[in-house]
């Protein structure tokens, strides 16, 4: 199997934030093996970007799927330890409850969630690192949390508002940009379909036009770009590479 899944460090005000934190090494991933006892090099990657993990500040999942929680921990002698162990992980209480109360019965990731709570969402609640906060949060600083459910119960996206220039993470809202252009083809592990069809309209139609920059945490590099378009013809999304 291969698939992008990606951590985003952004840097704004005095604050470093890790957005989303992809898989994990070494956990358990029911059902995908592809993704299950991963040892990659996330921690040197980060290392040699510049980014001391100490020194992150806040910590972000768009939502609680395995696959956006895996570096919220690493294990260190059979333990599971915080990875950013100085920051306030941010989490919507929807997403949160939805998982402890129903999901774990009820979702067909259940099983899967239940074992990914106990690996990387359980440690940084016992660690006190955990702030439980509405889908539409205001974090200080120009950043806050926008709803965007339907892929997950309490799904969010992340508004990083930097004065003269605005982006979006967008989690899972769409999976691969063709969501962009059709915007009712919907992942079957949809929390519900209909609603994260909903969504996709209402966000896409409201950023149309606007300079504010987008991406979602599985879009390959480059991954940010601007919407173009309507919902009658269709909605574009155009890439901007700013490495170039
Ligand atoms: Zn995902």
């Amino acid at each position: 199997m291969n698939a992008d899944s990606q951590a985003f460090f952004v840097e704004m005000n005095g604050r470093l934030f890790v957005v989303d934190t992809c898989v994990g090494n070494e956990k358990e991933v029911l059902g995908f093996d592809g993704f299950t006892n991963l040892n990659l090099p996330f921690l040197d990657a980060i290392e040699k970007a510049g980014f001391d993990r100490h020194k992150v500040t806040d910590v972000i999942c768009t939502h609680l799927h395995f696959d956006h929680v895996g570096w919220n921990t690493y294990k260190e002698n059979g333990e599971w330890k915080p990875t950013f162990p100085n920051a306030k992980y941010h989490f919507a209480r929807e997403e949160y409850e939805y998982w402890e109360k129903d999901g774990f019965k009820n979702h067909v990731l259940g099983p899967l969630e239940n074992v990914s709570f106990h690996e990387s969402i359980d440690p940084v609640v016992e660690a006190g690192l955990v702030n439980l906060v509405e889908m539409d949060a205001d974090l200080g600083d120009g950043i806050s949390f926008k709803p965007s459910p339907g892929h997950s119960k309490g799904h969010v996206n992340v508004h990083f508002n930097a004065g003269d220039e605005t982006f979006i993470i967008a989690g899972d809202m769409c999976h691969h940009p063709c969501q962009v252009a059709q915007t009712d083809w919907a992942a079957i592990i949809d929390y519900d379909q209909k609603e994260s069809s909903a969504t996709r309209r209402k966000i896409l139609g409201e950023l149309s036009g606007s300079d504010t920059l987008v991406t979602c945490t599985h879009f390959c590099s480059p991954s940010f770009g601007h919407i173009k378009g309507n919902e009658t013809e269709g909605f574009v999304f155009k890439t901007v590479d700013k490495t170039k």
